[in-house]
């Protein structure tokens, strides 16, 4: 019953009736994805001019017409990383409870900031942590927070390394008047977070050390060990080591165990960039791999890349939950240890840089219980036998050079073959080839991949952290490739390139 006149409210009948709509208009997409094209790769410009550019509007516009118009505008003029021949960057097909849950948890708009604003939702988010911690083979005990993605849980964590190993003083002194630098060692394939931390963090771009990698492609641990000892020597203070378990490049993972034994020798932070690649440490087969995890500080991950979660969800998993509270509890003097104990209320504002927060665990959680680790096993490994599977063809194919492959992803080059003149003149007619093909194929709407520069080499590179992706789709990808890359190669040839 309404007790006041207002255009914002929906009446009931209203919210069934639209809402009803909108659900039945969202599973006929879901269902015609793969009949769909993968873009459709309008200009800007173009977009504009669809869109119009009438000013605020001043009067309303009925509900009904405007979720109508609107599913038009987006089904019409969308990307769908949701396409089974999407392959591109690190972005997966969505989950569909995840739409599901983020309906669900808009309409109760939990405030997952304090307990008293989230009873309910705040217990969910400690499990979905718990949860997502024994999903990857680390200590339960683990704490974290959820996040908005992997930039900010990498962030979060590389504040927190900061206030565990930094002087004391530098909280009310500031970095400023702190009596050495504080360096970050990585590998030279990390992400580009670190950058952007170290500038925003007031650290500077100069105090993060790109150790360069050995033959694997790893983090070369013994440059790693020598660059920490010279700046020691050079009276700096080392604070940090990141390891990469799964590069955006080329999804190599770090010798994780050797950075952790090198962290502890010097009572080094040892922080994981698991953003996309640690989901595939809840493969049996792949343990190996990721051995040394369980040593980490500090690891993040990402629910909206290989959990198949719908942006955004990242995660923050720290081994001693005290460093967050140490780091982002704006009440220091009242911190105590209740908040964790049995029966205590745990506040979310305190464990990072989000004060008012969505419930984005709901959708992790639902994913989590509705495909179960052994879903999630079966789905993971599945993604890595198709990227190989791409490999396999590539390799097969006269026209196509497979260059890498690990974890899911695969990187490839469209090598013509009936390529003359030196080597030299080659290497620079194969990336431009290789360029334009990238474009021509993102343009084009049949598949959907992104690049990578591996060994100055102009690759095509194929990521596939999507459930929807069939043997079929692959075969098909190739035909795509080959056929768009001999078009371009004879466009290229034809101007005398
Ligand atoms: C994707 C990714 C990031 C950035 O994550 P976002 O969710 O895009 O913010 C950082 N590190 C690695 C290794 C990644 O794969």
């Amino acid at each position: 019953m309404k007790t006041r006149e207002n255009a914002i409210e929906m009446d009931k009948a209203a919210f069934r009736k639209i809402g009803y709509q909108l659900i039945d208009t969202i599973s006929d997409f879901l269902d015609e994805i793969p009949e769909k094209q993968v873009t459709t790769n309008k200009t800007p410009k173009e977009l504009q001019n669809i869109l119009g550019d009438a000013s605020l509007p001043v009067n309303g516009t009925p509900a009904e017409e405007l979720i109508v118009h609107t599913t038009k505008l987006l089904l019409d003029h969308s990307l769908f990383n949701g396409h089974p021949k999407f392959f591109g960057y690190i972005t997966s097909s969505a989950a569909p409870i995840g739409a599901l849950a983020d309906l669900l948890a808009a309409s109760i708009n939990q405030n997952v900031g304090a307990q008293i604003l989230s009873p309910i939702a705040t217990e969910i988010e400690k499990q979905t942590i718990k949860w997502l911690a024994e999903f990857i083979g680390v200590s339960p005990n683990y704490g974290g927070v959820l996040v908005s993605g992997g930039n900010m849980a990498n962030f979060t964590a590389f504040l927190a390394a900061r206030t565990a190993k930094a002087p004391k003083e530098i909280k009310e002194n500031g970095l400023t008047n702190a009596p050495k630098q504080l360096i970050t060692y990585c590998s030279k394939s990390t992400h580009t977070w670190i950058d952007k931390a170290a500038i925003l963090f007031g650290h500077g771009s100069k105090s993060v050390r790109w150790i360069p990698t050995d033959a694997s492609n790893k983090m070369d641990i013994n440059l790693l060990e020598q660059t920490i000892k010279e700046d020691l020597k050079q009276g700096h203070q080392p604070f940090m080591v990141v390891g990469t378990a799964g590069d955006v490049s080329t999804g190599i993972v770090d010798n994780l165990e050797a950075i952790a034994a090198i962290c502890k020798t010097f009572d080094l932070w040892f922080h994981i960039d698991g953003a996309y690649g640690i989901p595939a440490a809840i493969i049996p087969e792949l343990k190996a791999l990721f051995t040394g995890i369980k040593e980490a500080d500090s690891i993040a991950l990402d629910p909206h890349k290989w959990l198949y979660s719908p942006l955004e969800a990242g995660c923050t998993l720290v081994k001693n939950p005290k460093h967050l509270i140490d780091t982002y509890s704006s009440h220091p003097e009242y911190y105590n240890f209740s908040l964790t104990e049995e029966g205590g209320s745990q506040n979310y504002f305190e464990y990072g840089l989000q004060n008012s927060r969505g419930f984005r665990a709901l959708k992790v959680w639902l994913a989590l219980q509705q495909i179960g680790s052994n879903g999630y096993t079966k789905l993971i490994r599945e993604d890595i036998a198709l990227s190989k599977y791409f490999y396999a063809l590539a390799d097969h194919h006269e026209a196509l050079k497979p260059i890498t492959q690990n974890l899911s992803i695969t990187t490839l080059r469209y090598v013509p073959t009936d390529l003359e003149g030196n080597d030299e003149n080659n290497v620079t007619y194969l990336n431009t080839l290789n360029e334009k093909l990238l474009n021509e194929l993102q343009q084009g709407g049949e598949m959907f991949l992104s690049n990578a520069i591996i060994a100055d080499q102009y690759c095509l590179r194929t990521c596939i952290v999507n459930f929807r992706t069939t043997k079929k789709d692959i075969e098909d990808s190739i035909k795509i490739i080959v056929k768009e890359g001999r078009k371009m190669h004879l466009m290229l040839q034809n101007k005398k390139y």
